[in-house]
Formats: C-alpha cells, sequence, structure tokens
C-alpha cells in the first residue's frame, strides 16, 4: 500500500475513484462538490438524482457514501461521501467522520478500486477544524488496512492541510510520498 499526500485540485486526478465531500441532498453544492460537477458534467448530477429518488428520497445519511460514475473526469468513478456539520464537537461529529473514511474504503474494497483520491472531508463548508478532522482520516485510514486500496492520495487544497497531513503521519511513523507523479 502506498500512501500520498498531494497539493491540488481532485478533479484532475486520475485514480480509479475520487471522493467527493458531498452534502445529503446529493444535489450539488460548493467546494469539492461544486468542482466535481463543475468539471466532470452532467452526468453526474443526473446518477445522483436518480441515487435519491430511488435509494436516498429522504438524503443520504451523515457518514455514509454511495457511488457514480466520474463522468468526464480523469477519475473513473466518484465516492460521493457525506462528513458530518461542525456542531461544536459534542454531537457524535469524530464518529460520524470516522464511518465515513471507514465507509468509503469498504466501498473501493467492495468495488476492487486500487487506487482512490480523498479530500479532507467536513473541514470546508461544514467547518470541521483542519486539525481535528486530519488525524480522524488518517488513523481511521490505517485503522481499516483489510480495506486498503493499493494507492490512496491525501488531497490537500492549501499549504496549511498539506503541512498537517504530513506531519500527523510522521508522527505517527507512517511513510508516505510527495506528489503523484508515480500515480
Ligand atoms: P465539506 O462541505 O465537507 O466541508 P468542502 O468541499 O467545503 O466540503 O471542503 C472540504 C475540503 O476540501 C476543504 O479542506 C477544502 O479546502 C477542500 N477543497 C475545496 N475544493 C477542493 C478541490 N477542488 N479539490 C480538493 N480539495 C478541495
Amino acid at each position: 500500500m502506498e500512501i500520498y499526500v498531494w497539493k491540488g485540485d481532485i478533479t484532475s486526478i486520475q485514480a480509479d475513484a475520487v471522493v467527493n465531500a458531498a452534502n445529503s441532498s446529493l444535489m450539488g453544492g460548493g467546494g469539492v462538490d461544486g468542482a466535481i460537477h463543475r468539471v466532470g458534467g452532467p452526468k453526474i448530477a443526473e446518477e445522483c438524482r436518480i441515487l435519491k429518488l430511488k435509494k436516498y428520497p429522504n438524503g443520504l445519511p451523515t457518514g455514509q457514501c454511495t457511488l457514480t460514475s466520474g463522468g468526464q473526469l480523469p477519475a473513473k468513478y466518484v465516492i460521493h461521501a457525506v462528513g458530518p456539520v461542525w456542531k461544536g464537537g459534542e454531537f457524535w461529529e469524530a464518529s460520524l467522520l470516522e464511518s465515513c473514511y471507514k465507509n468509503i474504503l469498504q466501498l473501493a474494497h467492495e468495488r476492487g478500486f486500487e487506487s482512490i483520491a480523498v479530500p479532507s472531508i467536513s473541514t470546508g463548508i461544514f467547518a470541521y477544524p483542519k486539525e481535528q478532522a486530519t488525524p480522524i482520516a488518517i488513523k481511521t485510514v490505517l485503522d481499516h488496512k483489510e480495506h486498503f486500496p493499493r494507492k490512496i492520495v491525501f488531497v490537500c487544497f492549501d499549504k496549511e492541510s498539506k503541512d498537517l497531513y504530513e506531519e500527523t503521519l510522521k508522527n505517527l511513523g507512517v511513510s508516505f510520498k510527495e506528489g503523484i507523479l508515480s500515480f
């Protein structure tokens, strides 16, 4: 297994699947969600609309994820995952964020994906503090090695996030690669 930390836009990554920081309506939004729908084109939104209609009439619950094609993205598939909205930390945010990463890995494993790229879920519009979300993301992934894809990229949108991911991995003694040149 290989862990990468990469700073940039998740929509440019050619992996088996990229993860969308979605919201439960599956109807699109800002941040990663907006970028994925903008670059991936209308096919993804149409698949989301059907999933919502048939499978998640009350919305995709927080902590869970679902799959669509990658539309026009370089990635083959999009895993839409709903992270928790930060409400101060006493509303099961940590365990919901953990479920999110766990379910992403499980879905990727079930589908036989070898490479996935994951953004820092909940740390944008959902306002989860990055210094708390980052160790949860990394530790949850490491705790589920049985579902580990061959390659996982933690995609960071800014330097602060990248530094946090790298620092956390170093503190845990986990080796990782920078960039995705060989991805
Ligand atoms: P959430 O609603 O789960 O907080 P956001 O998409 O608002 O999701 O943000 C999640 C994280 O993804 C934030 O750290 C944000 O800076 C980052 N981000 C935003 N756009 C992109 C992008 N195009 N590629 C990668 N990361 C992004």
